[in-house]
């Protein structure tokens, strides 16, 4: 037996996948990624691969970066953990530094976590807390998108908003007042028709990634931050997805000039080498949770591997990796490149309508039966070509790493391009509504 049937065949007997309808999975065969070296990832059998999706959009350097490797194995000869619950390491405080510093300004404090999830959930019950230590106790509500998604823990989903992750759920969750995405004036009715009832507004600035590349109008942004401060309402910003130059600057909110009360950050913080999360906040936020141990305003919360100490030094290496290699700056001729290319692929028969922002990119096929499983065909036609991309339903997403050059990119696009068309091919036509 080979190698690959051996591990799929263990796969197949043991594993459970997330997001992942085993039913189907158990009748393909799975992909087994040994290595990565730059922009590509290679099986066991040897093949390559571009890793379309910066594997889940997280790596931004590429696989194997040497400064990257050498600061997770400098560390690794010092600790590989330990806590900060009571104790500190050097490359959590210098990290906390390096991310105020280029955070937008009003953000002083760093409370590190180790997932996307736990960074939104930790965001929400501090906003939570803030209020009730405050004695405004009546801000009990939050805000939320449309199909926004912030995670998969029940704090996070209960401020998600999409049906297919969520619905289920709904039973254990806290219940949302939803927003319409883009729609200021909404908001604004939103905040005055429960005026003094809502804690915080949490959204993914921009776009909004998971609910399939959602691309909000300009402005948006920073009318919902005034709007925020007219009503005395805190105001999230979740960049696990957008931040560290999805977008094309390092955070998103940096377009509209705004400073949220909340930033969250995980993926890209270390550079899509090792599980690490921030809730960055204001020192006003900070300064309600002051007080002598026994008032018990003390912030609650802290996870076990929180701050891990290979993960930091990795997050710090990928802060100079950016400067050193200019990467946000060279990033601009690629989203040109690619917002080019993206306007053919818009004329393509059978793509609907292309949404992106930087290097975050939803190329939405319509409205097929989903039994045909339109955008897993193009997976499946994409890993013939040499390319992994993972879809939103039908829409097919690409994100690559920041560090991908032109001519990788190019050809990431022309196995897009082909894989669609391939899979178009082999379905029926949606029928028109
Ligand atoms: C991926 C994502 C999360 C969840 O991060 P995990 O590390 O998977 O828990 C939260 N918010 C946004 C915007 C995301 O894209």
């Amino acid at each position: 037996m080979s190698d690959a049937a051996r591990l799929n065949h263990l796969d197949q007997e043991f594993v459970w996948h997330p997001f992942t309808q085993q039913q189907g999975w158990r009748e393909e065969e799975p992909l087994q990624i040994e290595r990565g070296e730059g922009v590509h990832l290679f099986d066991v059998d040897g093949n390559r691969y571009i890793d379309g999706t910066s594997s889940l959009w997280c790596n931004v350097h590429g696989h194997r970066h040497p400064d990257l490797d050498r600061a997770a194995r400098e560390q690794f000869d010092k600790v590989a953990h330990s806590t900060m619950l009571g104790l500190s390491h050097p490359g959590a405080t210098e990290l906390a530094a390096r991310l105020i510093e280029i955070a937008p300004d009003g953000l002083r404090r760093v409370f590190y976590s180790d997932s996307g999830s736990t960074a939104a959930e930790i965001a929400l019950k501090m906003a939570f807390q803030y209020h009730q230590q405050r004695g405004d106790t009546a801000r009990t509500r939050f805000i939320r998108m449309r199909e926004a998604y912030h995670g998969d823990t029940l704090g996070s989903v209960s401020v998600g908003g999409i049906d297919l992750f969520h619905a289920t759920y709904r039973p254990l969750l806290f219940d949302t007042l939803a927003a319409e995405p883009g729609d200021a004036d909404q908001m604004e009715s939103l905040l005055s028709a429960h005026e003094g009832e809502v804690a915080a507004v949490i959204m993914e600035p921009l776009v909004q990634g998971a609910g399939g590349m959602i691309v909000h109008p300009d402005g948006y942004l920073r009318a919902v931050r005034e709007l925020c401060d007219r009503h005395g309402v805190l105001l999230i910003c979740d960049e696990v997805a957008t931040g560290f130059g999805r977008t094309g600057t390092m955070f998103a909110v940096e377009r509209e000039g705004v400073s949220p009360d909340f930033l969250c950050l995980a993926k890209g913080i270390t550079a899509g080498y090792l599980p690490l999360a921030a809730t960055l906040t204001t020192e006003a936020v900070y300064e309600g949770f002051l007080g002598a141990p026994a008032d018990a305003k003390t912030f609650f919360h802290g996870h076990t591997y929180t701050g891990n100490p290979i993960a930091c030094a990795v997050a710090l290496a990928n802060l100079d990796v950016f400067e050193r290699e200019r990467t946000i700056e060279r990033l601009q001729p690629k989203i040109e490149l690619l917002d080019r290319r993206l306007a053919e692929i818009a004329e393509l028969p059978g793509v609907t309508e292309i949404r992106s922002r930087g290097v975050m990119v939803g190329i939405d096929l319509g409205a097929h039966d989903p039994e045909l499983r339109v955008g897993h065909l193009v997976t499946l036609e994409a890993r013939k070509r040499g390319a992994l991309v993972r879809p939103l339903g039908d829409v097919v997403v690409l994100m690559p790493p920041l560090a991908i050059s032109e001519s990788e990119l190019e050809e990431l696009l022309d196995i897009t391009v082909e894989s669609i068309t391939a899979a178009l091919a082999s379905v029926p036509a949606p029928e028109r509504a």
